[in-house]
């Protein structure tokens, strides 16, 4: 009997399941799981695929289609990876293939609607008749889609062509909606090589120095430098020799020394000296010792270690335990951008064993990143949740840092993984230990480690043993009854901030809200702006004039008139961080106000630039969104005010309690650091607010404890989960109907344990409605069953030929 053979393949597409596709004998041979493939998908698609599974058994109701092309010799996924991705998507109710895409690349996964462009490199290999014919075209348009490459050329072998100038660095994929990730640049100098090569030439300049001793100073450092054969920084040179920009800069005009460029922030940085590793404090190494402990009997650690108290010093040796064992460590925190004093403190230690994943990398740094990932070339891989895709092989230690931050999970697209959750999986599959870290741990982990699932390790001091910032709560109902405010400041808040600015200490005022004021309202006929895509009132932003929609980012000018009644009487409610920078501007008008928000840290390196200046005090008062209480190191804040800590109190959301608590905790941890105790000031018209008591004193267990009460009574996370399906579309009656529809049948089986559908706080955006249904599963034994009762639920709903239309969202685990 003639032998069939045949593939399962991952496809980057929403669609359930993987594919199947018939296999020459020699392509069955040269194919491992893991190795990339384009395969023709529906009448004229072409896609990258993953071989899943390689097999005998033909398909039964279809004809499997042939392959077009081997694109990898060697696989560039892991199996591992592949047992990760499938829990992922069983877990959390997606497709495989989604998981795939969110995984890889783009540059590793081409596909028919992918854009390819060129980019500057020069070529410089011979290139084959199919390769210069792409480049020709390519020459004469700005970017180019696969699909209409594969039409003008033969479609069999575009993907593999494509593949060849990707790695002969001749082509990019063209992210247009990706904002650029531009690198750092640093200056370097050099001797001018000319002027080096001609020995007279060359001691005639330096004896015309012996005028200019600073000059001659930086020539001799440089001559000693050179040595070492490392590129030189002009801001290291200038500070080793006590000198100035203008200084160097007269020797460059003299045509002795050359200014270069150099990017920093790549995947690779020059080396550097390393640093010996700190020694522990007492306390440090007491919480050290009982995490290596508690690592014997448990996999997974939760580390609650107060602001300031060292974590990272502690993860730091940690780290070097689990290298020594042969072993790699991966790294997770928040958000990348604003980790880059994290990250230079390890790249101190362990230099260039460190990657570190960004999501504003171009696509080429991310292969790179990518491949040498797969390669073992680095031991300590760092990066936000995403980071959790890379290919690393043999992980002894996950470290997730600031365990509660809500930004670990995804909230869109597919997979809207939780990378927290996930971690743990992804270590079980290594058989490897994860540490949990942070001040306010989340109540998840802070039960599990209560009711023995996790280890719980304690670290209660400060680094050294400074205090804790005082708290004071400041009541604002008092304040504006006694006329003791100005605009949204306390007199208490400002004679701290004079006080502050007096003994040269900087300050942070926090507010969780950017703009100028949320919302703009006619005082004669009460109208106000709303979206036009989405049911919201339009954020006013002052410095440019303008009404932006948080939600889809629609903007348009503040009108002059009010367009309802035509009034002049527009006025504004609601405070932002504008209108805190702008009162404290005119409050202290000799002291630099800063802002760091969604608004100011969008350009380039807007986070960093930000931080720099407030490192080098060239900023006061830092206002900020809840972007200030993550996990910021500066040693000279005195003082922190919150301006009205009731918006966060009284959010509409289960978690409220314990995310306000969680943020105020982290903001009043930025006060006080090093030296001399900090202060913290709290306003609020509700000063007697339990919460806002348990932060005064920094009182985390008896927070938890009341908390986890009242969620075991009302059955919330972690006492139940939580499946939120919503739908979509720009329909609203259909919509009603659809969504009442599949509550009906969802309800036969989960009873009460269903709500909905009901209509979220904001109930169109972007021009759809939504209608949510929320489903509690209350027994873990039964969620597995529940959800593929869910999913059967929702196949047979979408084959309803009138409600195929509708977008149906699933978020397991949706907070
Ligand atoms: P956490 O992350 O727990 O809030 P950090 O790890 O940022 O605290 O530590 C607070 C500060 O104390 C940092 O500036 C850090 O450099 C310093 N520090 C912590 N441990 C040590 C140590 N063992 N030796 C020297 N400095 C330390
Ligand atoms: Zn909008």
């Amino acid at each position: 009997m003639f032998e069939e053979y045949f593939v399962d393949v991952i496809l980057p597409l929403p669609l359930k399941g993987t594919f199947t596709y018939k296999l020459e004998e020699e392509e069955f041979n040269a194919l491992t799981i893991g190795c990339r493939i384009a395969v023709p998908f529906g009448s004229k698609k072409i896609y990258t695929g993953l071989v899943y599974h390689l097999h005998q058994n033909k398909p039964e109701l279809y004809k499997a289609k042939p392959i077009q092309q081997i694109l990898d010799s060697a696989p560039i996924v892991t199996e591992k990876q592949i047992r990760l991705w499938e829990w992922i998507s069983d877990y959390y109710m997606c497709s495989i293939g989604d998981v795939f895409r969110q995984a890889l690349p783009s540059a590793l996964k081409v596909n028919s609607e992918t854009f390819i462009k060129r980019n500057d490199h020069p070529v410089d290999e011979k290139l084959t008749k199919e390769e210069g014919y792409i480049l020709e075209i390519l020459a004469k348009k700005s970017s180019v889609s696969v699909e209409e490459l594969a039409s003008t050329l033969d479609n069999r072998y575009i993907l593999k062509i494509i593949k060849q100038l990707l790695d002969k660095n001749l082509i990019v994929i063209d992210e247009k909606l990706k904002q650029k990730y531009v690198p750092k640049i640093e200056n370097y100098v050099r001797f001018n090589e000319d002027l080096k090569n001609n020995k007279e030439a060359f001691s005639e300049a330096f004896l015309k120095l012996d005028r200019a001793p600073k000059q001659k100073e930086i020539v001799m450092r440089l001559l000693t430098l050179e040595a070492e054969n490392k590129p030189i920084k002009a801001s290291k040179i200038i500070k080793l020799t006590n000198t100035s920009h203008g200084i160097l800069n007269s020797l460059v005009k003299k045509n002795i020394l050359n200014i270069y460029q150099l990017q920093t922030d790549r995947t690779y940085t020059e080396e550097q000296e390393l640093q010996p590793i700190f020694s522990l404090s007492d306390a440090q190494e007491k919480a050290y010792q009982e995490i290596h402990q508690s690592f014997k009997e448990n996999d997974i650690s939760l580390l609650y270690g107060v602001t300031g108290s060292g974590k990272t010093e502690i993860y730091i040796q940690l780290i070097q335990d689990t290298l020594a064992e042969g072993k790699q460590v991966l790294f997770l925190l928040p958000e990348i951008a604003i980790s880059t004093q994290l990250i230079y403190r390890l790249k101190q230690f362990f230099g260039n064993d460190v990657g570190y994943y960004h999501s504003k990398f171009n696509n080429q740094e991310q292969v790179e990143l990518w491949l040498k990932t797969f390669h073992n070339q680095y031991k300590i891989l760092i990066g936000a949740r995403s980071a959790l895709f890379l290919p690393i092989e043999n992980l002894g230690l996950i470290i997730v840092d600031e365990e509660h931050e809500g930004s670990f999970k995804q909230n869109q697209p597919n997979p809207r993984y939780n990378a927290r959750d996930t971690a743990l999986v992804w270590a079980k599959i290594h058989q490897a230990k994860t540490l949990l870290g942070s001040a306010t741990p989340s109540l998840e982990s802070y039960y599990n480690s209560k009711n023995g699932k996790y280890g719980f390790v304690e670290l209660k001091q400060r680094y050294g043993n400074v205090l804790m910032p005082e708290i004071q709560i400041i009541d604002l109902q008092k304040a504006y009854k006694k006329k003791e405010i100005q605009g949204h400041f306390s007199d208490i808040l400002l004679n701290e901030i004079r006080d502050n600015l007096e003994q040269k200490k900087q300050i942070i005022i926090f507010q969780n809200r950017r703009g100028y004021a949320p919302v703009v309202e006619c005082q004669t006929c009460g109208h106000t702006p709303h979206c036009p895509n989405c049911d919201v009132s339009l954020t006013y932003h002052k410095v440019s004039h303008l009404l932006k929609c948080h939600y889809c980012g629609h903007t348009q000018a503040q009108p002059k008139f009010c367009p309802s009644c035509h009034g002049f009487n527009l006025d504004t409610k609601g405070l932002g961080t504008e209108q805190i920078e702008q009162e404290l501007s005119l409050l202290f008008p000799n002291h630099k106000i800063g802002r760091m928000d969604a608004d100011t840290t969008k350009g380039k390196h807007g986070f960093e630039k930000i931080i720099h200046a407030f490192e080098a005090r060239e900023i006061d008062i830092l206002v900020g969104t809840q972007m200030v209480a993550k996990g910021l190191d500066f040693d000279n804040i005195g003082l922190v005010g919150i301006l009205k800590a009731d918006t966060l109190l009284n959010y509409p959301d289960f978690r409220a309690h314990e995310r306000a608590f969680q943020l105020m905790t982290q903001v009043a941890g930025r006060a006080g650091r090093k030296k001399d105790r900090g202060k913290v000031l709290i306003q609020s018209f509700n000063p007697e607010h339990n919460i806002l008591q348990q932060i005064s004193i920094y009182n985390y267990k008896e927070m938890a404890k009341e908390v986890l009460y009242e969620r075991r009574q009302f059955v919330y996370p972690p006492f139940n989960r939580m499946i939120i399906l919503t739908l979509k579309h720009k329909d609203q009656v259909k919509l009603d109907v659809a969504s009442n529809l599949l509550a009906q049948h969802l309800q036969k089986s989960f009873g009460e344990q269903l709500l909905g559908p009901e209509t979220p706080p904001i109930a169109r955006i972007k021009n759809l409605y939504h209608k949510r249904i929320l489903i509690k599963l209350i027994n873990p034994k039964k969620i597995v069953s529940a959800k593929k009762y869910i999913e059967q639920i929702l196949e047979n709903f979408k084959t309803i030929k009138a409600y195929r239309s509708i977008q149906i969202i699933v978020d397991v685990d949706p907070y």
